[in-house]
């Protein structure tokens, strides 16, 4: 029902409140320009996850409005939304399917082959090789368990086969080694490269490497700018 063209986001002035009274955000207004890496940082509860919630429409606003290439999303059906917009969330659910399928899902349409260049790009490939069934292992809650990290980079995997103009990352919170990080570092950087990218940050290199960060303090935008400047 419409077309998204460039991957610019914009949010005005928006509020929001999960139950009524308790407000999570106030006044929000922020821009992120076509192919920007902006990463959004604040404590824990100050709002940042429900800001990526609220760009693919989990919830709906109680006032102000979310842009996307100047269209308001309010009015653009929820399947076109979210065919433009990849998400990898801080706590990755993977389906009861096999790994290929998860990893597919992206794109219904690609080939193994796709799937497995996906998941090398994701640095997740070795990974899946090393389970006794491969790409056939069964994961999700019946299947075998992958470490918040790897699922993760099963998420970036079929983020990076859905190819989507704009990328919502919520890095994981919890710790991981510091090979791991790295490896996810650059699974992310070869993805967000000309993409539009919203990521919530606990990293301090993701934070340096963005083009500016913002700082959410109780549901507000307290601070504003590049590394350097804050
Ligand atoms: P963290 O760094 O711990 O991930 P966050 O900045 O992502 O925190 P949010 O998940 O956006 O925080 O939550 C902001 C506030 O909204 C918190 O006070 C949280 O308790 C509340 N909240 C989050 N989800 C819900 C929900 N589904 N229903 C009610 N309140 C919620
Ligand atoms: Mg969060």
């Amino acid at each position: 029902d419409l077309l998204f063209t460039e991957g610019r986001i914009d949010f005005k002035n928006v509020c929001f409140s999960y139950t009524p009274g308790k407000e999570i955000l106030s006044d929000v207004s922020f821009s992120v320009m076509p192919g920007q890496t902006v990463a959004l940082v604040g404590p824990s509860g100050s709002g940042k996850s429900t800001i990526i919630r609220l760009l693919f429409r989990f919830y709906d606003i109680r006032s102000g409005c979310i842009l996307i290439d100047g269209q308001d999303i309010s009015k653009v059906k929820q399947n076109s939304l979210r065919s433009y917009i990849g998400v990898v969330p801080q706590d990755t659910v993977l389906f009861n399917d096999n790994i290929r399928e998860n990893i597919r899902y992206g794109r219904i349409s690609a080939s193994d082959q796709e799937v497995e260049e996906a998941a090398v790009a994701a640095d997740i490939h070795d990974r899946i090789l090393s389970l006794p069934d491969g790409y056939d292992s069964e994961v999700g809650e019946r299947g075998l368990k992958l470490s918040g990290g790897e699922k993760q980079r099963v998420a970036i995997a079929r983020t990076i086969l859905k190819n989507p103009r704009i990328i919502l990352l919520d890095e994981a919170t919890s710790a991981l080694d510091s090979q791991t990080e790295r490896n996810i570092q650059l699974s992310l950087a070869k993805v967000c490269a000309n993409h539009t990218t919203l990521v919530v940050a606990h990293r301090l290199s993701t934070i340096i490497s963005s083009d500016q960060i913002l700082v959410l303090h109780d549901g507000r935008i307290a601070e504003q700018g590049r590394h350097e400047e804050l």
